[in-house]
């Protein structure tokens, strides 16, 4: 297909328990924005909408005040179980990974399972053994704690809270016309020993679609796998709602239907962007072709 679509990148740092005066949101902001310059990069260089979500994911993975990567929170035994997913709106391709530890990048080896296996979701011990069979670099616990704690502190076991997290992702259109999302979590703090929430599921923590549009969500997973929030947002520009407005309705039922606190991410085949809320603060960024990153929360 010919490259006539002008790209559009979208990112969200997590619609966690953000206060919306302190330092860590405006740094928040500021890795949201690296994170959607990267992925206008690649796309600007003709690159796919696949390669722009994981670039930009990977970001923001690396950022020590979102919560996915390095950052992650503890669960309550004290380790930091990651989750994460990407799709390909193309071919409807997914690779997801579950309970994964000491990884710096958990939205790369989702996308090597993409790439290399015939599984699409792989979890724990058999998706940290085809990490170190594709060669995927490890790190330590500390690098995971990120701001949390300087290296060679001993681990402190997080309290267990109802409190979401600050799940990273993206969503992307690139210039043939493709769609991607992404999305990486450490969970919810303090969360049960192989918890795994909405981040790494299908049509709930992610969904990409040609047909339709792309849709990354954040939030309680407990509540938002019950709405399958992502493919719901894809449903309704389905049935001709723009990205904005479809994120608006997929949060007000999210609301109503399971008084579940969360945000998605949308954007569409046309290049319309999405993005809804309702919690205190989500903080997002996008960019259309090679004009600047925009950010807000
Ligand atoms: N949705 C993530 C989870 O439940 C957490 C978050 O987005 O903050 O694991």
């Amino acid at each position: 297909m010919e490259a006539n679509t002008q790209s559009v990148i979208v990112v969200h740092g997590g619609a966690g328990s953000w206060d919306t005066d302190e330092e860590r949101l405006v740094q928040a902001l500021r890795d949201c924005t690296a994170a959607a310059a990267a992925g206008r990069q690649l796309l600007v260089a003709g690159g796919s909408a696949l390669d722009a979500v994981e670039a930009a994911v990977r970001v923001m993975e690396e950022s020590p005040v979102l919560q996915a990567g390095r950052g992650s929170h503890q669960n309550c035994e004290g380790r930091i179980q990651m989750d994460a997913l990407i799709c390909d709106g193309a071919t409807l391709d997914l690779g997801a990974v579950a309970a994964v530890e000491l990884l710096p990048n958990p939205i790369s080896l989702a996308r090597a399972i993409l790439d290399h296996s015939p599984h699409t979701f792989l979890v724990a011990d058999g998706a940290m053994a085809f990490a170190d069979a594709r060669g995927l670099p490890r790190c330590d616990l500390s690098y995971l704690l990120g701001a949390e704690a300087p290296d060679g502190e001993t681990l402190t076991v997080a309290e267990p809270s109802p409190g979401v997290g600050d799940t990273v992702g993206a969503v992307a259109l690139d210039g043939r016309g493709n769609v991607a999302a992404a999305t990486s979590t450490g969970g919810t703090k303090g969360k049960a020993h192989g918890r795994v929430g909405d981040s790494p599921l299908i049509g709930s923590g992610g969904y990409a679609d040609n047909w339709t549009g792309a849709a990354s969500a954040t939030g309680h997973g407990e509540t938002l796998m019950k709405v399958v929030i992502s493919k719901r947002v894809c449903d309704f520009i389905a049935d001709g709602l723009s990205a904005m407005k479809a994120c608006e309705a997929a949060v007000a039922i999210l609301s109503e239907r399971v008084n579940g606190v969360g945000g998605v991410i949308a954007i569409d085949i046309r290049g319309g962007i999405g993005f809804a809320f309702n919690t205190p603060a989500m903080p997002y960024a996008f960019a259309v072709g090679t004009g600047p990153v925009h950010a807000g929360s």
